[in-house]
């Protein structure tokens, strides 16, 4: 037993077997919400809006790994299953439930920046703005989320697609070490040279192994100016530009990451007030090189329609960072269904071309995202992260308000994915999955076969499944225990 595991187990005698939930309020230094408590209502909720109906028994507001591990012993010991919640944005929803004890970081979000190291610890409850706040302070990032607001956890630990990722590689390639709480409730550390094959698995595995009460990133040059931003053209270039953009990316410069976004013109001021509410095609671009290259690695893309709006040039990282927050608030309803494409081939073109024109609202988008770069460069087998060589990730992203559009808009996004099916690779991006039980499909075989190794020695009855679950072998002999 390590020290730090020696002073855990000493810190939660009596244990949380000998607790009741009263007891535990006293034994935390966060706040625990039951229903009937004020503040349960808000602190029950999570991102999407789609799953705002389900009721915990428990959310446990943790305040540090202590909290964690009692928390986590508690709900063990009570026979509560439990949900993890980083930043909330999980899209199927896993971060609540119905009866469920909700173990919730989100007061663990403190970020310390190490310049001359060119190293941040996140706190495992942090948001990209809570990171991005602090490195930029010192001219620095990390491949970060497209919205500000998405979590840190669920981001990294399931790949983490980003502006920086084609230069510097997906959020979990740049995961160095972490601080886990297991499911047996000790606490320990990952590293290359500290329980590496943990770190493995914590880099694309999703939360199947232990609950990350800190992570420990790379930090990269970046900013504070980037070239940066979206270019608006009206549908009618749809098929123009996923052909140019086809073209374009296998030659594209690695500081450049750039995606096409088949969608509608949302009525922001920037947009001229004919073309809100219209369908448009936005490319939309981050480079991570320096600001006045960045026209260079666009240029031929970019002209081949006449742009509605044209926003692509110098801006400040943060400013890239967030452009898109107000676009995806809390509570909107919302479901994601993703493919990795092999190819983009004119007949899928033309069939996304046709779904994006029978988009069933304002938020239902088709996003292609170009791949490569550093990304494939990195060893298949030394990520868990599903698959490095696709040169696209295709998303149908779409958000409602509407309670009762749910089918409409679900229906619509399975259709675009399987529109794709002879484009796709077979394997798929964890984090853009709205349904749960995905995982035995988006890995590749091999991976699978390590994750399941892994998940049997971390987590062998399953403690920890509201996720895109790795089903350890005895779980699935017995069905799912605690
Ligand atoms: C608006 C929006 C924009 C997005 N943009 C991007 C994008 O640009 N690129 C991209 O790659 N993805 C993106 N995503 C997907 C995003 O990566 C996932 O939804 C991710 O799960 C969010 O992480 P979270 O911590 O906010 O979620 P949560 O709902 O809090 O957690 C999701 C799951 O992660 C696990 N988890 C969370 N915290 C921990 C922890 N501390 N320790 C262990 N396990 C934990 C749990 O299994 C949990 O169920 C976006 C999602 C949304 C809603």
């Amino acid at each position: 037993m390590t020290l730090i595991e020696q002073s855990a187990a000493r810190a939660y005698a009596p244990t949380p077997a000998e607790l009741d939930a009263k007891e535990l309020r006293i034994a935390l230094r966060g706040e625990i919400f039951a229903p009937g408590d004020t503040g349960y209502e808000d602190a029950a909720r999570i991102w999407n809006g789609a799953h705002d109906g389900a009721r915990p028994a428990l959310v446990i507001r943790c305040s540090g790994a202590a909290d964690v591990i009692a928390a986590l012993r508690f709900a063990r010991a009570s026979n509560l299953e439990i949900a993890v919640r980083g930043g909330g944005h999980g899209v199927a929803g896993f971060a609540t439930g119905d009866g469920v004890a909700v173990i919730d970081l989100s007061p663990m979000n403190e970020v310390h920046v190490d310049p001359a190291a060119r190293r941040a610890t996140v706190g495992g409850g942090a948001v990209w703005a809570d990171v991005d706040h602090e490195t930029q302070a010192h001219g620095l990032a990390t491949t970060g989320g497209l919205v500000s607001s998405t979590g840190v956890a669920g981001f990294t630990l399931g790949g983490g697609i980003g502006w920086l990722m084609r230069k510097h590689g997906l959020a979990c390639d740049n995961l160095l070490a972490a601080e886990v709480v297991t499911a047996d409730g000790r606490l320990i550390r990952t590293s290359e040279s500290e329980n590496p094959e943990l770190l493995w698995g914590l880099r694309g595995g999703g939360g199947n192994f232990g609950i990350v009460t800190q992570f420990e990133f790379a930090l990269h040059p970046v900013g504070p100016m980037v070239y940066a931003g979206p270019v608006f053209y009206p549908a009618e270039a749809d098929v123009a530009l996923l052909r140019a953009f086809r073209d374009w990316t296998p030659n594209a410069s690695e500081d450049i990451a750039a995606l096409l976004n088949l969608t509608t013109a949302p009525p922001l001021p920037v947009i001229p007030e004919a073309w809100h509410g219209r369908k448009v095609v936005a490319l939309v671009a981050t480079s991570a090189g320096p600001v006045e290259e960045g026209d260079g690695h666009v240029g031929r893309l970019r002209a081949v329609a006449e742009p509605v709006a044209d926003l692509l040039g110098p801006m400040p990282y943060t400013a890239i960072q967030t452009l898109f927050d107000p676009l995806w608030e809390t509570g909107v309803h919302a479901y994601f269904k993703a493919a990795n494409l092999a190819r983009l081939d004119d007949g899928l073109i033309e069939r996304l071309h046709e779904l994006h024109l029978r988009a069933p609202g304002p938020q239902a988008e088709i996003h292609v995202h170009q791949m490569g770069g550093a990304i494939a460069r990195i060893d298949e087998a030394s990520t868990a992260f599903a698959e490095r060589s696709m040169p696209y990730v295709l998303n149908a992203m779409t958000g409602w308000r509407d309670p009762g559009a749910g089918e409409a808009h679900r229906s619509w996004a399975r259709a675009v994915i399987e529109a794709a099916r002879d484009a796709s690779t077979g394997r798929a991006y964890v984090n853009y999955l709205g349904d749960a039980n995905a995982a035995r499909t988006a890995y590749g075989d091999e991976t699978y076969r390590r994750l399941v190794a892994l998940k049997e020695r971390y987590d062998p009855t399953n403690v920890l499944r509201r996720n895109q679950n790795i089903e350890p072998r005895a779980a699935r002999a017995t069905g799912a225990e605690r």
